[in-house]
């Protein structure tokens, strides 16, 4: 673990970036991990930043309300952009990218839960979806640093969630440790839909397959339930126009089957008021009516779910042990009992809002333990300082444990278990090199596919094409859309290099094995060697996605760093 000299913080907060709402959580003195209120009370921050003025912004609630007035200068769904390197949101002559805008919600966020917080939130740990490759990684680590926070880790928001609902059991366990046990985290909120397979073994969580449909969500059911209510109000007043035909009267029903919608998840039945036209009609709604209308959506969660349960079992993980239902819209009745009845197991819903910011929380309070822990270890002479705890006597880790459990309130046990948990990452795409196929065509072949568990290293053969061929050029690509595809086109050149100088007198065919090998920090790393130039071997280190320049960098810190949040 590299340690810096500065003085570590007392807490590492957790962060929920998300893209409706943010959420701060920290782990309190009795080990529970609390989601910190805002100035208001709520519990989640509105992801809405409104520009009133070149130097001024607001966030949340606020902004949008203020935002009708001035649509063009509010920015909503920004994590929709996160990784777009191109993408600029313009307001009072001032140009944003996504991480800027992010940082500006960061910064509400972190100041509007000062109060609340325990100690200064300066360390964090930022949650993702699992689906991020590394630009949108990056952007979100930019987004915190613009923000002046410390982004210890950024994790997939799916484990986030398996760790808030005591997935990795800190309490204890048997003597031997946790047995391993494999969960289906299902997150449907309020536009998007994302399913994960997150397998433990042995404290280490990582996400085997993901799925997911992000133009699918809660809003939807909203829509199906505001068609019902239009159609009833038409049947009773055939001669009305269709509240749906006008842009405030549509907007009034969709937000009239939200609260509906939400009243039928603790109700049988409501009677939704629908005005529009001078007319009046109350439209009684059931919630098995309400279930028979929205079916087919849930039905499409279904099929994206059974997906993500397929590509585990390709994986070699054939069971589901849990399923943790995460996301505002896991409140319907309807959504436990369908993936209860699918999977065969008891779907738990708990905090379904809160629960992957209360799981950064945790992980956050694993990595301020290793801080803690390594610095006393250092101290004392029993680790030298740099090196990770893995490299200290077993001894030493358990006094250390249990000085610390005594600190800090909790066992030894405790203690190791916490620092132990590990979250490990998994290739967001496919990388591979362009070769001939068996037809002479050009194709890609994939080495490192979406999913494989970082680091992977992967060797595969190649033979050269020509008798005597004195050039070797070697292309490194990235998958270019959501599947693998052979068609060059389809893909992303990221790197190119050239064994060159190769004599004369190989024949075709001469064997070029080429190794590609990506670490956790998602560095690409290549290998290409000549069957008879083993002493020379081509090395090419990509790192993958494009980072911003250094000058923009430190023009948006400036940008940021100006402007001010208003909360008055
Ligand atoms: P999230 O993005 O996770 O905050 O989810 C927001 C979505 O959850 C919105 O579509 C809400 O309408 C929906 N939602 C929140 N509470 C409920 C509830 N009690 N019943 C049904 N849907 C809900």
């Amino acid at each position: 673990m590299p340690r810096g000299a500065r003085k570590p913080s007392p807490t590492v907060h957790g962060i929920d970036l998300g893209t409706t709402y943010s959420c701060l959580a920290q782990v309190d003195g009795s080990g529970a991990a609390q989601v910190v209120p805002l100035l208001d009370g709520t519990a989640t921050l509105p992801s809405v930043v409104l520009f009133v003025g070149p130097d001024d912004y607001v966030t949340g609630e606020r902004a949008r309300v203020l935002a009708r007035a001035q649509p063009e200068d509010v920015c909503t769904l920004v994590k929709r952009r996160m990784g777009d390197s191109t993408w600029r949101f313009v307001s009072h002559g001032r140009s944003w990218s996504a991480p800027a805008v992010s940082s500006l919600v960061l910064r509400a966020l972190v100041s509007e839960t000062s109060f609340s917080a325990a100690g200064p939130v300066q360390d964090v740990v930022i949650t993702v979806p699992a689906y991020f490759g590394d630009e949108e990684r990056r952007a979100t680590r930019l987004a915190g640093e613009y923000a002046g926070l410390t982004v210890l880790d950024v994790i997939n928001e799916p484990t986030a969630a398996a760790l808030a609902y005591g997935f990795a059991r800190l309490d204890g366990g048997g003597p031997d440790g946790s047995p391993e046990e494999v969960a289906l985290v299902y997150d449907l909120g309020g536009g998007t839909v994302d399913v994960a397979v997150v397998e433990l073994a042995d404290r280490r969580l990582a996400v085997v397959s993901t799925d997911g449909d992000h133009e699918l969500g809660g809003a939807d059911w909203d829509e199906k339930l505001a068609v019902h209510l239009s159609r009833a109000f038409l049947a009773a007043h055939p001669d009305a126009e269709d509240p749906l035909d006008d842009s405030a009267g549509g907007q009034a029903l969709v937000l009239a089957a939200e609260r509906a919608k939400r009243e039928l998840s603790a109700r049988d039945g409501v009677v939704v008021p629908v005005e529009h036209d001078g007319r009046r009609t109350d439209v009684p709604v059931t919630r098995a009516e309400f279930e028979r209308l929205t079916a087919g959506l849930l039905d499409r969660t279904v099929e994206l779910t059974r997906a993500a349960v397929a590509a585990a079992r390709a994986r070699g993980v054939d069971r589901i042990d849990r399923v943790l239902l995460v996301g505002g819209s896991t409140r319907m009745p309807a959504v436990a009992a369908r993936l209860t009845a699918e999977l065969g197991v008891p779907a738990e819903v708990h905090d379904p809002d809160l629960a992957v910011a209360k799981g950064a929380a945790v992980y956050g309070r694993k990595k301020q333990l290793e801080r803690l822990l390594t610095d006393d270890l250092v101290t004392r002479g029993a680790l030298r300082p740099g090196l990770d705890l893995e490299y200290a006597a077993p001894a030493d880790v358990d006094a250390a444990c249990a000085r610390l459990g005594d600190a800090v309130g909790l066992t030894a046990a405790q203690v190791r278990r916490t620092v132990e948990i590990q979250v490990l990452n998994t290739v967001s795409r496919g990388f591979g090199v362009l070769a001939l196929d068996r037809f002479g065509e050009p194709a890609t072949v994939f080495l490192v596919h979406r999913d494989d568990r970082l680091p992977v290293a992967v060797r595969r053969s190649f033979g050269t094409v020509h008798d005597d061929q004195r050039v070797v050029t070697i292309r490194v690509v990235e998958q270019g859309g959501g599947a693998e595809s052979p068609r060059p086109e389809d893909a992303k050149l990221i790197a190119e290099a050239s064994i060159e100088d190769i004599p004369p007198g190989y024949p075709a065919g001469t064997e070029i094995q080429v190794v590609l090998r990506m670490g956790f920090d998602g560095i690409l790393e290549l290998t290409a060697l000549h069957e008879g130039l083993t002493d020379r071997p081509l090395t090419v280190r990509v790192e993958t996605g494009a980072a911003p320049s250094q000058a923009d960098v430190a023009r948006e810190r400036a940008q940021v760093g100006r402007v001010r949040h208003r909360q008055d």
